[in-house]
């Protein structure tokens, strides 16, 4: 049923909607077409938060939003959405338009997928993505509202706003369950996690990130969690490594390990999740923890490689001591202790070529910030990941794993200007 809730009711701040927001909804509204603010940003603006980002919901396809603004991209394939991009570009002006949705069960979903293989014309007469699975298809059958909302996954965040009117349209308790501080799955819980299982994810992190409100998990909710934690086995690996970062880079990293422990999902998510849970009270990896939720907060950038080098880096040690146990030389015996904690822990993740690098340069960098002599100190010092080498070694340092002292020379080092560096130079001496 849909449910019409004025500003008086929801309390939402008009003041809290981003400008760009506001104008993508105007041109498609002023064009025809409805549109809506949805998602994350009504949730975390009904419930007094800063939203992330402002997503965009509308009945115009991805072609006609296309049309309608000067710097639109169509992107996706398994779901299409139109990129509208303000300003220079950069990540943080982008508006994501997504055309409303039919609601298909599984069902209906593959009975699409079957049309598909019989009538290619059909297909172009709904307008969706051509594929021969099921679930690319789902997810770009277009629909009313009402479906757009049902395939959602909580019901805080199947609510829209609209900027003009400062309506909340409502079609599943959205604000009774905010009142309630209760994370409720739309439809029977355990359907919704067999369709799609990263769901289970999704209930942690939300419920990770809504436990400092008050919330919770609606019981009902929380009760096929476990049963259904097996389905994540069938996702494909690069998506659960996505989903794996993001319940560790949202800034609510301590909870969401706290929440997995609670719902007995503490084991068996993701092997390197499993780690990231077993370490979390390690004194190291409790500082990274704590770190990367203190930096996300300040709106910091956080890097995953960061993140990932201190979850593994008692195995690099303790590789690293055997390697040069069997006498290789210190460099070698790194580089290999390195190779064996890819190959173990990282897996063949396919395109993190990247993500390694940058963590086999911060491990690297450790035993050269012993080495104060030559012109070690000024070659470290300009190297492009010099900051994420030091801030691991600070790091170690807090846990008492080297010399405060050396810390706080590199600290001085790297802003001191060239007479004070030789300075610092003597003194190291
Ligand atoms: P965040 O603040 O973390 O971005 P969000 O709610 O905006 O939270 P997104 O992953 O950005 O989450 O997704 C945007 C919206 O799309 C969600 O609010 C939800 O309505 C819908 N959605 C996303 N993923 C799923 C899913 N797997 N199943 C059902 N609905 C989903
Ligand atoms: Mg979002």
């Amino acid at each position: 049923k849909r449910v019409e809730v004025p500003a008086s009711v929801h309390g939402i701040d008009p003041a809290r909607v981003d400008r760009r927001a506001i104008d993508v909804v105007r041109t498609l509204q002023q064009a025809g077409f409805e549109a809506y603010i949805v998602g994350g940003a009504v949730r975390d603006m009904l419930l007094g938060l800063k939203p992330k980002d402002f997503d965009v919901a509308t009945n115009a396809t991805p072609e006609q939003v296309k049309g309608l603004f000067r710097r639109a991209f169509i992107i996706g394939r398994r779901f299409r959405i139109v990129h509208v991009v303000h300003g220079r570009g950069r990540e943080n002006e982008v508006i994501e338009v997504s055309t409303f949705r039919a609601y298909l069960d599984n069902a209906a979903a593959e009975q699409v997928a079957g049309n598909e293989k019989t009538s290619r014309a059909a297909l172009a007469g709904m307008q969706h993505a051509v594929d021969s699975t099921g679930r690319v298809l789902r997810d770009n059958v277009w629909g009313p509202q009402d479906e757009d909302a049902t395939r959602r996954d909580f019901t805080l965040n199947a609510m829209y706003y609209d900027p003009e009117s400062q309506i909340v349209v409502d079609y599943h308790h959205g604000i009774e369950d905010a009142k309630k501080k209760t994370l409720r799955m739309i439809g029977d819980p355990a359907t919704r996690y067999r369709e799609d299982p990263v769901r289970i994810i999704r209930a942690v992190r939300f419920v990770a990130k809504l436990a400092a409100l008050g919330f919770t998990l609606e019981p009902k909710t929380a009760a096929p969690l476990v049963q259904s934690q097996q389905l994540l086995a069938d996702v494909p690996q690069s998506r659960m490594f996505d989903e794996m970062l993001k319940l560790l880079q949202t800034g609510h990293a301590i909870a969401t390990i706290e929440q997995l422990k609670k719902l007995g999902l503490a084991k068996g998510i993701y092997p390197l999740l499993d780690v990231v849970v077993e370490r979390a009270d390690t004194p190291f990896v409790l500082a990274a923890l704590t770190d990367t939720d203190r930096r996300v907060k300040e709106g910091k950038p956080v890097a995953p490689s960061f993140l990932l080098a201190c979850v593994l880096w008692q195995d690099v040690k303790s590789g690293w001591e055997r390697h040069l146990a069997k006498g290789e030389h210190a460099l070698p015996a790194l580089q290999d202790a390195i190779d064996g904690v890819f190959e173990r822990r990282i897996g063949d993740v396919s395109g993190r070529g990247k993500l390694a690098a940058d963590m086999r340069e911060i491990w690297v960098m450790q035993p050269r910030f012993e080495k104060r002599t030559g012109r070690v100190p000024e070659s470290m010092v300009a190297q492009l990941r010099f900051r994420a080498g030091f801030d691991f070694m600070r790091l170690r340092a807090d846990i008492g794993e080297v010399d405060e002292a050396l810390a706080s020379w590199w600290q001085e080092y790297s802003t001191a200007d060239e007479f004070r560096r030789e300075d610092l130079m003597e003194q190291a001496r």
